[in-house]
């Protein structure tokens, strides 16, 4: 009557032998305090979610706004769902142009609709939250964890590290101890480290074969020439004065046609040995050709080196060689740096004072004039 807004509800009365007797009805104010509001208002709201009742035409029988009731909702997908019965979740936008998430229920014995919504905002805050405590929570954790990784990649990596830098220098004589000083903690590394210290002690041995070869006459095992040069230049770099003394044996070729060149090998084996023999610490002995020795004496003027010299030259004629019975030697003496303070003179002068014994009736030892 005056505009208002009525739902009225009916229902047929029967006698107890079935005979229809009329029927009690009752109306419902929409718009005014009414049972329907009274009970749907009692709905929990929170975080902006409410509930509204549709009637099957879509017309709006409840909403928490009053003046939306009565308003007949055309293009809502859920109204159009729930109207034709239908039962279920779904993300709409509302008259506000809210993002909502709606679940809706029909009423079939009225044919009415149910929908509650509420924000979406306010539905995901709560995960949002939850997003944030589960990163604060694990974000000092993953800190540690990335730590741990990286310091434990360090410690592994290290022992690699210093075995890889050594194997770039194992020719040098100091990567021995270097290796041996790598901590190699773990189990690999320790056999990689093992690997390589084999292969070192290998690689050094052979390279001081091979340096004792390339500087020794395998005959007599004393320094060959290349080695003999070496020394000399070390001694002139140092200063250190020296005598040389170049011995020839006498006759050495008849030794060979007497006894055979396999007892003139033996027969240089003697003499080297008495010349060692008769030699100190930092003389050098060499054999420089066939049967031509140096013994290099440092410090030793030509007076002292000449007395060294005959010691040398007597004890050799006064030794009985094995089949071969004696034999002599002559001996030039020359020094350094009082001949020449370069070394192929010194040499010069040492082989002129050697001629000069031989041509004066050898077993004997000559000091080289100075010039
Ligand atoms: P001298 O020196 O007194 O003048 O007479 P020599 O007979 O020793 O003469 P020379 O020094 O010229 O001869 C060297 C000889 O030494 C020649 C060779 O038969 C012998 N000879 C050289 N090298 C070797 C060697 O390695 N082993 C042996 N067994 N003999 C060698
Ligand atoms: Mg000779
Ligand atoms: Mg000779």
């Amino acid at each position: 009557a005056a505009n208002n807004l009525i739902v009225f509800i009916s229902h047929p009365l029967f006698d107890f032998e079935g005979k229809y007797l009329g029927y009690i009805g009752g109306s419902l104010y929409l718009k005014e305090k009414n049972i329907l509001n009274e009970l749907l208002e009692q709905h929990y709201y929170k975080g902006g979610s409410y509930l509204y009742v549709v009637s099957s035409n879509k017309r709006i029988l409840y909403h928490p706004e009053p003046a939306r009731i009565g308003n007949v909702i055309a293009n809502n997908s859920v109204i159009d769902a729930v109207v034709s019965g239908e039962m279920g979740t779904s993300t709409v936008i509302n008259s506000l142009s809210k993002p909502m998430l709606a679940g809706y229920a029909p009423v079939t014995l009225s044919n009415w609709g149910i929908v509650a919504q509420r924000p979406l905002k306010s539905t995901l805050s709560s995960l949002d939250t939850l997003t944030i405590e589960v990163v604060k929570q694990t974000i000092p954790m993953a800190l540690v964890t990335f730590i741990f990784i990286g310091l434990f990649a360090h410690f592994i990596a290290r022992p690699l590290k210093r075995l890889a830098d050594n194997a770039n220098t194992l020719d040098d004589p100091s990567s021995l101890e270097k290796l041996k000083n790598v901590k190699s903690w773990y189990f690999e590394s320790q056999k990689l480290k093992l690997a390589m210290l084999r292969e070192v002690a290998l690689l050094q041995a052979q390279i001081g074969v091979l340096r004792h070869d390339s500087q020794t006459d395998p005959l007599t095992d004393t320094h060959n020439r290349r080695s003999l040069n070496g020394l000399l230049n070390q001694l002139t770099l140092k200063q250190t004065p020296f005598a040389i003394l170049e011995i020839d044996i006498d006759f050495f070729k008849r030794v060979n046609d007497t006894f055979g060149h396999d007892k003139g090998d033996e027969t240089l084996v003697s003499l080297t040995n008495i010349i060692k023999k008769l030699s100190r610490r930092d003389d050098i002995v060499s054999r420089i050709g066939g049967e031509e020795f140096v013994l290099v004496l440092p410090n030793e003027n030509s007076q002292s080196a000449f007395k060294i010299a005959e010691r040398l030259r007597k004890t050799v004629e006064s030794t009985e060689m094995d089949t071969i019975g004696n034999i002599t030697i002559s001996i030039g003496i020359a020094t350094w740096p009082v001949h020449s303070t370069d070394i192929a003179q010194v040499y010069k002068c040492a082989d002129k004072a050697l001629y000069h014994a031989k041509e004066h009736g050898r077993n004997q030892c000559v000091v080289a004039d100075i010039s």
